[in-house]
């Protein structure tokens, strides 16, 4: 499923799809003046999105569920055996596949000011459910072929500019290891080799505060969780205590 996903991002964000696109948006201006970023059919109102759209999305996204049982690879609390507790706005549709791939794009970035309220109210949600008094919120790093090809992280860019007062942001405190990968990439693919990489996908950064708050994560799209269960298991060699994640999406497993 990952693998489809990048496949899909990849497509998505290849020259010649955005030649087309390009191309393509240029025959609609002629028709319609500022398209819609999710149909391209109607105008749009706000956001580069046109009315149906933002319903749409309103719709998608109204009820705010928890997603952990969906994800096989996500890490187990060592006391109670149950995983990470993840809150997701929506499930990953076509429609919010489109939305997040289109904001991944750089000429879509305002598609971010539909985003945002999403995120706010997941992460109240989240705070309310979980019940700590403040929290440290860590978003997952982009990868180093995104961070060169965007020059932002998506995940960072979602978040409201005014955060519920519950939550430190600490954008800077998980890094993704870069050489780790690389080496790592040349010794195929096992499946301990796998393990090994995704152990070391990221890294803390370096001359941190001591840490205090409980950590939220937060990423965009949960699949398999293994990308939460990396920076779970980085935090917590370096002594943080992760208990939750937020994410946009939830990708249903299929049967
Ligand atoms: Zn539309």
């Amino acid at each position: 499923m990952a693998g489809f996903l990048d496949a899909l991002d990849r497509v998505a964000t290849s020259s010649l799809a955005n030649g087309w696109n390009a191309a393509w948006r240029g025959m609609l201006n002629l028709l319609v003046p500022n398209p819609c970023s999710l149909c391209v059919w109607s105008d749009a109102i706000a956001h580069q999105l046109c009315e149906p759209c933002t319903q749409l999305l309103k719709e998608q996204t109204k009820q705010i569920f928890q997603a952990q049982d969906f994800a096989e690879a996500l890490p187990l609390d060592l006391v109670t055996g149950q995983p990470l507790p993840v809150f997701a706005a929506s499930f990953y549709t076509p429609e919010m596949a489109k939305v997040l791939l289109k904001f991944k794009d750089h000429q879509r970035i305002k598609v971010a000011g539909v985003l945002r309220p999403i995120v706010y109210r997941t992460l109240q949600h989240a705070i309310e459910t979980l019940g700590y008094e403040y929290y440290r919120l860590v978003p997952i790093p982009a990868s180093g072929a995104s961070m060169r090809r965007r020059g932002y992280n998506p995940v960072v860019t979602m978040l409201p500019r005014h955060l519920p007062p519950a939550l430190n942001l600490d954008a800077g405190l998980l890094k993704t290891r870069w050489h780790v990968l690389t080496r790592a990439a040349h010794h195929g693919t096992g499946v301990q080799v796998r393990r090994e990489q995704s152990r070391k996908k990221f890294r803390v950064a370096t001359r941190r505060r001591e840490p205090a708050e409980p950590v939220i994560l937060v990423d965009d799209v949960l699949t398999t969780g293994a990308t939460l269960a990396a920076g779970t298991r980085t935090l917590q060699s370096q002594g943080f205590d992760v208990v939750a994640a937020v994410v946009f999406s939830a990708v249903m497993p299929r049967g």
